[in-house]
């Protein structure tokens, strides 16, 4: 069967990581969680102290974007694959709510979207990936098979990354998360490089009222139409 590129784009916590990781899993793809990356890029950030307050020290952590090596790597025990900064398995701690309140900021600048967007390209090169992100389709790969374009409710989504969070044995309140996707989805469609919109040619999904199986299917659906 002809392999073929799969870009899933949405709103934070819309559920488009499971969906493609699942999607990725099945059909024996390579999976990309390009917001892992964006993440990565934030917590390098915190530790080499480049945040002053709400303030990013731009000029340095430009200085040092080619230290910042991102990789993924397969967690057996998940059957998932983490994330690597430099080597060292950050999976848990790009996924704190402090990280995720620092994110979006991060992801506007320019030097930071093209020096992660490049990486994306390079794994992609092959084809037979699934990457799930906000630019995707739009940017990283316009020409992509197939495109998906998730969304839900803030609550809903708030309320997924509030069990999501507990389940980890993350300290977290639901207003809070809340306020953050609102935050999120505010900065990610309102930037000047790549804003998060759907790419003309993506299928849109709600998923609002949907089981993660029912994502599932229908997404092996929509795989099985593009590659016919
Ligand atoms: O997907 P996730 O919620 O983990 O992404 C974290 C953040 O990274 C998003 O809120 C967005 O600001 C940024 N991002 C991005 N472009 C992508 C993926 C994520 O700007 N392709």
């Amino acid at each position: 069967m002809k392999k073929i590129t799969i870009a899933v784009d949405g709103f934070s916590s819309s559920g488009k990581s499971t969906m493609a990781k699942d999607l990725a899993k099945e059909i024996g793809y390579i999976y990309i969680d390009s917001g892992a990356m964006y993440r990565a890029v934030t917590l390098y950030a915190m530790e080499h102290n480049l945040f002053n307050g709400e303030d990013i020290d731009t000029e340095n952590l430009e200085k040092q974007i080619q230290d910042i090596h991102i990789s993924f790597q397969l967690n057996p025990e998940t059957g998932r694959p983490d994330t690597y900064l430099n080597d060292v398995n950050v999976e848990n701690q790009i996924r704190s709510m402090d990280v995720s309140s620092k994110v979006s900021p991060i992801s506007t600048l320019g030097f930071v979207r093209e020096a992660m967007v490049r990486q994306q390209q390079e794994m992609g090169k092959t084809k037979g990936i699934v990457m799930d992100g906000r630019d995707i389709g739009t940017t990283v790969f316009p020409d992509a098979e197939l495109k998906i374009f998730v969304t839900a409710s803030p609550e809903t989504r708030a309320e997924r990354r509030y069990e999501e969070l507990k389940a980890k044995g993350q300290d977290a309140s639901y207003e809070d998360i809340l306020k953050n996707v609102k935050e999120r989805d505010y900065i990610d469609q309102n930037r000047e490089i790549s804003p998060l919109r759907k790419a003309d040619d993506a299928i849109l999904l709600d998923n609002s009222t949907m089981s993660i199986s029912q994502q599932k299917e229908w997404l092996m659906q929509q795989y099985l139409q593009a590659v016919q």
